[in-house]
């Protein structure tokens, strides 16, 4: 059964396989067309793209981006944008420079809890200018501080916890002109992560629109089937575009497959047209 998922990272940010592993994953999968979305970085689309002709899987070239709306930080994925953009390149190339800023910090804490961690180690590791608290959660495992990712967030990264040090981010709305100023398509990744304000969830969602967010990730790999329904239900009460994928990761997120997340995850195929009629009017 074919399906599809807009939603993977690579190497070239936080995930633990490079492009071409991916695909070759998709392919196993059956899934027919993927969007690549690295954190703040377009550098793996190249080789996606070349192993998905050969593989016979269409490529969307994508990206996600961290914002912050003051209370909640929400991911803006972006699909079929031109990532060849100078203006583009520019502005991802701003949000990779915070994580420098950042990560260091962290790094600085987890000394102070008696953690025998570098930052030089962490871009070793890493090897891309896309560096992530997984990247640092991955050289806590290497070095056995921690047995897995989520004992390293749960101990040390996830907001609240002792080496936690917030980054400098663009507003949700900023994110969306940059992505459409690409002439690309904003979608909404993993809607849970809004924290229901005065505003609630709704109007959250609906300050986004006006913003010009074009979709919302309703399929997703941790949704339940209520949360899905709830959902479409917004995305169709708002005139949203409905997309949906994994957010595979690899290992630091190892119960998540491509194409099928915890087991349950089916896009559909019939989603990606929409997508791409939206694309073509930019
Ligand atoms: P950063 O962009 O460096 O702030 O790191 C945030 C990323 O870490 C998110 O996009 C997720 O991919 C990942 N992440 C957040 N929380 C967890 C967790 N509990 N376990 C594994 N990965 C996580
Ligand atoms: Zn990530
Ligand atoms: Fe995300
Ligand atoms: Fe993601």
């Amino acid at each position: 059964m074919s399906r599809i998922d807009l939603h993977l990272h690579t190497t070239h940010s936080d995930g633990s396989f490079p492009p071409s592993e991916v695909l070759k994953l998709a392919k196993k999968a059956s899934v027919t067309a993927l969007a690549i979305t690295d954190h703040d970085i377009t550098s793996g689309l190249p080789e996606a793209m070349s192993i998905g002709q050969e593989l016979g899987i269409e490529v969307i070239p994508g990206v996600e981006i961290s914002s912050f709306d003051g209370r909640s930080e929400l991911h803006i994925l972006g699909y079929c944008l031109d990532w060849k953009d100078p203006v583009l390149d520019e502005r991802l190339g701003t949000l990779r420079a915070s994580r420098h800023r950042r990560n260091p910090l962290i790094i600085e804490r987890l000394r102070a809890a008696g953690l025998d961690v570098t930052y030089e180690e962490v871009r070793q590791m890493a090897g891309t200018e896309s560096v992530g608290r997984p990247h640092i959660a991955q050289l806590l495992m290497k070095k056995k501080y921690v047995l897995s990712a989520k004992e390293a967030f749960d101990r040390y990264l996830a907001e609240g916890k002792a080496a936690y040090v917030a980054r400098e981010l663009p507003r949700p709305d900023e994110a969306i002109r940059w992505i459409r100023e690409a002439r690309g398509v904003a979608v909404l990744a993993h809607p849970t992560w809004i924290k229901d304000g005065g505003q609630g969830f709704l109007g959250c969602v609906t300050a986004l629109k006006e913003a010009g967010l074009d979709g919302v990730e309703v399929h997703y790999s941790t949704h339940s089937k209520s949360q899905t329904s709830g959902y479409l239900e917004l995305a169709m009460r708002l005139d949203l575009l409905v997309t949906g994928g994994s957010d595979f990761h690899g290992i630091t997120k190892p119960d998540i497959e491509v194409g099928y997340g915890r087991g349950d995850l089916k896009v559909h195929p019939r989603l990606l047209d929409p997508l791409k009629t939206i694309a073509a009017g930019r």
